[in-house]
């Protein structure tokens, strides 16, 4: 069965879509540990990222070093932490969170963002890139 994630790639499930290229697209995490907190996933559906192939993994790195570095630009914060997980949703995606605090990379400490936060931190992060 497809993940969320596919459902998000192919436009069944919405998203605040940060980037997108031929084999990647980043959004922003709907339940975010930090303002800006951004999920970034192969398109292709692999469960643990160990498992994907050496090219795909490189590449995937590439692509949330990019998205992390307008992130940055995008949001006050001290550095983008990175992370992954893969125990709510198996399909590979990187956590790139703007970090101010130790417990932002904690998965406990969560905060509230309305839609229109949601869509302009979007469109900001995307405008930085
Ligand atoms: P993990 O699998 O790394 O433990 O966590 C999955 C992450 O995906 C969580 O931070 C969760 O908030 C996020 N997430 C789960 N479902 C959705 C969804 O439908 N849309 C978005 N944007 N994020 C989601």
């Amino acid at each position: 069965m497809a993940t969320i994630f596919t459902k998000i790639i192919n436009g069944e499930i919405p998203c605040y879509k940060v980037a997108e290229d031929s084999k990647h697209i980043a959004f922003l995490d709907i339940n975010p540990n930090a303002k800006g907190h951004t999920l970034c996933i192969p398109k292709e559906e692999t469960n643990r990222i160990f498992d994907m192939g050496e090219q795909a993994y490189l590449e995937l790195m590439q692509f949330s070093r990019k998205v992390a570095i307008g992130l940055e630009k995008a949001v006050s914060c001290k550095r983008v932490g990175v992370s992954v997980v893969g125990l709510e949703v198996p399909h590979v995606h990187v956590h790139l969170i703007p970090l101010n605090d130790m417990k932002e990379m904690t998965f406990q400490h969560k905060v509230k963002m309305t839609e229109n936060e949601f869509i302009t931190l979007a469109k900001s992060i995307n405008s930085k890139l």
